[in-house]
């Protein structure tokens, strides 16, 4: 009856999302640090959208933004991950899923990503529960599951990222790893914020193993917390602190070009502009499941920066994936490539 219909509903919803494939977009807006303070944003958690309000000018200025989710500064980080969490267990069944938080900062991507502070904590973030996650359901099934785990920190986006690769059997295992790439993240203190970092943090986990029905899984999972998206000239740096931050914004102004170009579906895409670019460009272009965070700051003072974090969101948004790729095969279906494979190295041998 009704109920058979609602299943039967939700199924063809599911599918639907699966075919679809835009980027997904979840709004976060973090909790004011002065309650006094006036707001820029103006936000109910009613109706799926809010208002970005001009403080010098809050009756004319107003605009307003949907998202695939937003939620306000009393989300908890379990509800965020909540709604995380599908993809998240998408990437078990052979799907390739691009996780990345985007914000100016001190908006709340390092939260959203690691928790308050990284190690072990009650608010732990989406990094953590997400690889918990992966390996309860790795030990649940049979068979081989190897979990590998690439850390890798741009050093304010100067250096090629210096990434290391390691096979991991625990949560504690990652978490040690991330303690580690955490450390070699370059911190610098801007005046916007003493815990903003000018770097953008990666964290790769590459999936080998078989689902269920012995097919070979091959998928790769990053969670990315980008630098901050704010002007340069309002973190009033100098020197070598300014050439980072410069190059930073380069990266996330090529990160722009990209959803740009990928928004208006030109046929030249401009990956190869920075290496931020390049990392996602496999989930960007290819088959993948992607979501973005973007982090606001209710402040007024933010008002700026808040619209053109929302503005950007909303570009990406409109982004159209292909559909996303099932990485599994069949051990038969392998056996046979590999039996091409070798025959054809056997006729370029001979020739
Ligand atoms: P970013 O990484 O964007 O620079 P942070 O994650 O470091 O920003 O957040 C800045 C500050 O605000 C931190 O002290 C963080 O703990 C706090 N904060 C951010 N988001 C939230 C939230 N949703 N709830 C409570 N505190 C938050
Ligand atoms: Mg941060």
């Amino acid at each position: 009856g009704y109920n058979q219909a609602v299943r039967e509903n939700k199924h063809l919803y599911n599918m639907i999302q699966e075919l679809r494939g835009n980027i997904r977009v979840f709004c976060r807006i973090r909790p004011a640090f002065n309650m006094e303070a006036k707001s820029s944003i103006d936000y109910t958690g009613k109706d799926g959208s809010l208002i970005v309000v001009d403080p010098t000018n809050p009756q004319s200025t107003r605009k307003s933004f949907h998202f695939n989710k937003i939620f306000g500064p009393d989300a908890s980080q379990d509800e965020v991950y909540k709604d995380t969490q599908p993809l998240i267990r998408s990437v078990m069944d052979g799907y390739n899923v691009c996780i990345f938080a985007y914000g100016q900062t001190g908006s709340g991507k390092t939260h959203t990503m690691c928790g308050p502070s990284s190690g072990l904590s009650k608010n732990v973030g989406v990094n953590y529960m997400a690889l918990s996650d992966l390996f309860q359901i790795s030990s649940a099934r049979e068979g081989i599951n190897t979990l590998e785990i690439k850390n890798c920190s741009a050093n304010g986006g100067l250096n090629v990222p210096d990434a290391s690769m390691r096979s991991v059997q625990s949560v504690d295992d990652v978490l040690t790893l991330m303690k580690l790439g955490e450390k070699n993240r370059i911190f610098c203190s801007t005046a916007m914020n003493n815990r903003s970092s000018r770097s953008h943090s990666v964290l790769t986990v590459h999936i080998l193993g078989e689902d269920m029905t012995r097919c070979k899984i091959r998928s790769c999972l990053h969670l990315v917390d980008l630098a901050g998206s704010e002007r340069v000239d309002k973190s009033e740096v100098t020197g070598d602190r300014l050439k980072e931050a410069q190059h930073i914004n380069k990266s996330l102004s090529c990160l722009g070009d990209v959803i740009t170009a990928l928004a208006q579906k030109n046929s030249h895409i401009p990956y190869r502009n920075s290496k931020l670019t390049q990392l996602l460009q496999n989930s960007l272009g290819g088959r993948a499941k992607v979501l973005m965070f973007a982090h606001v700051s209710p402040e007024a003072d933010s008002y700026g920066e808040t619209l053109s974090t929302l503005k950007f969101a909303q570009r990406v948004s409109t982004v159209e994936l292909g559909a996303a790729h099932l990485n599994k095969e069949s051990s038969e279906v392998l056996e046979l490539k590999e039996e091409i494979e070798s025959l054809k190295k056997a006729l370029s041998r001979k020739e």
